[in-house]
């Protein structure tokens, strides 16, 4: 019996992972523009981390995470997100007395217990930023800028980026009291979850994917109207900036998060194609949660994009670079006893950096060629038992189909 991989697991073929690296590139190419530092965590911390930092009420914490015990008997999750783990390594390292501002970023690998579909995996890639220590709005900016010019730079079109502010610990709690009062009544017309949330944490109630909440909740009162006077100021002048920058942009009054150390900012990139898999962005200000995980308050804020859903999205707009697995040269030795020779050219060329292969399965010449042509190869040097006399080699090349003899020293100059 063959063993499968897990359910809702990938493997990330030869045929796709240079779709990867391309899009990795490019995310790397823009956190250097932009400024912000590589950073590398386990995939797994202590479970208590996340309790804490992404909150008992959330799904990820309350359905989706994976949570094992160790030989020691030791609590660990696989991450299900790495803002957590980010705002863990910056105290654990003290990185705030390096400087006021720490700009980071992540690419790699996050575990959810999902329910698998297209865009939504039990284990899957993320690409996202931090930026630890400024709590003016031009940082909000920036951060929403540089995924706004990350999606152009790959091509992408028809992205949507709506952002609300969900205010802070001084002025939501006054909104969250106006709309339980507004939901009382309707308990009844909610999903089974959002009965739950009603209590726990009521704002959640607004971004459920169920329909029959989004129609309970229809008329409730707006976040944006409950605002306090320095979290309306702040959402004002991100918007000043925003426009500035040219970005477009659209409230979305029920884009929220809903725990306390999410503050101000929220936002959203969303392409619309991918159905209930549409987020292909997400962030917002997280002004509490640095203190919540032991560490004096440092304002910040952070986004994480969903790789596969990029992909997705850069597949169905053509927009994936075409496959490129062109070689320098191929070696073709004909007959067992330029084999030698052959290999030793192998090798010398790649010692020079240039792209070679040869036939490591004893095929004839015929295959040989056939072998090249399939790559495809620029040249081939072909090593008959003549040519291996004189320590020369016959280098065509492929497209031409011009044959020169060549001395073997000389190959790498004629490519
Ligand atoms: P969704 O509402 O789609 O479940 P989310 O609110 O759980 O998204 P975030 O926690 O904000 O997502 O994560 C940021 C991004 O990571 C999402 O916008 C999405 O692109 C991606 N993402 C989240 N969960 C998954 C998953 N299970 N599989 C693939 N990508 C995911
Ligand atoms: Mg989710």
């Amino acid at each position: 019996m063959l063993i499968e991989a897990p359910r809702g697991t990938q493997d990330i073929l030869p045929g796709v992972s240079a779709n990867w690296q391309y899009i990795e590139q490019t995310m790397r190419d823009i956190c250097r523009l932009y400024g912000y530092k590589e950073i590398r965590t386990p995939v797994f911390e202590h479970t208590e981390l996340f309790l804490r930092g992404i909150g008992e009420t959330t799904d990820i914490v309350s359905k989706e995470m994976y949570t094992f015990t160790d030989r020691k008997e030791r609590s660990l999750t696989l991450r299900p997100e790495n803002t957590a783990a980010v705002v863990r390594s910056y105290l654990e390292n003290k990185m705030y007395a390096e400087s006021l501002l720490t700009k980071l970023f992540y690419i790699g690998p996050m575990f959810r217990y999902d329910r698998p579909q297209a865009g939504r995996y039990r284990q899957f890639h993320q690409f996202g930023i931090e930026a630890l220590g400024a709590k003016g709005p031009s940082i909000d900016a920036e951060v929403i800028i540089l995924a706004v010019q990350l999606l152009e730079r790959l091509g992408l079109t028809d992205l949507n980026l709506y952002v609300n502010s969900v205010g802070c610990p001084e002025c939501r709690p006054v909104y969250r009291e106006k709309l339980q009062e507004y939901l009382k009544g309707k308990t009844e017309e909610l999903c089974s979850d959002c009965q739950s949330r009603f209590d726990r944490n009521p704002m959640r109630i607004l971004d459920c994917k169920n329909p029959q909440c989004g129609e309970a909740s229809q008329g409730a009162p707006h976040i944006v109207d409950c605002l306090c006077d320095e979290c309306s100021n702040h959402f004002e002048q991100l918007k000043i900036l925003l426009q500035a920058a040219n970005i477009n942009f659209t409230l979305n009054p029920r884009l929220v998060r809903g725990l306390d150390y999410y503050t101000k900012t929220a936002f959203e990139i969303q392409y619309a194609p991918l159905g209930a898999q549409s987020a292909v962005c997400g962030g917002g200000r997280y002004d509490g949660l640095v203190e919540e995980c032991g560490g004096q308050p440092t304002a910040s804020i952070g986004l994480a994009v969903g790789m596969e859903r990029i992909l997705l999205a850069l597949e169905k707009q053509n927009l994936l670079p075409a496959a490129n697995n062109q070689i320098d040269v191929f070696v073709a030795p004909m007959g067992k006893e330029t084999q030698g020779m052959a290999f030793k050219l192998l090798c010398d060329l790649r010692k020079n950096g240039i792209i070679a292969d040869m036939d490591f399965m004893d095929r004839n010449i015929k295959g040989q060629m056939k072998q090249a042509n399939k790559y495809p190869a620029r040249f081939v040097a072909i090593i008959g038992e003549d040519e291996a006399a004189q320590g020369k080699v016959m280098l065509k090349n492929m497209e031409s189909g011009i044959q020169e003899l060549v001395d073997s020293s000389e190959v790498q100059n004629k490519l």
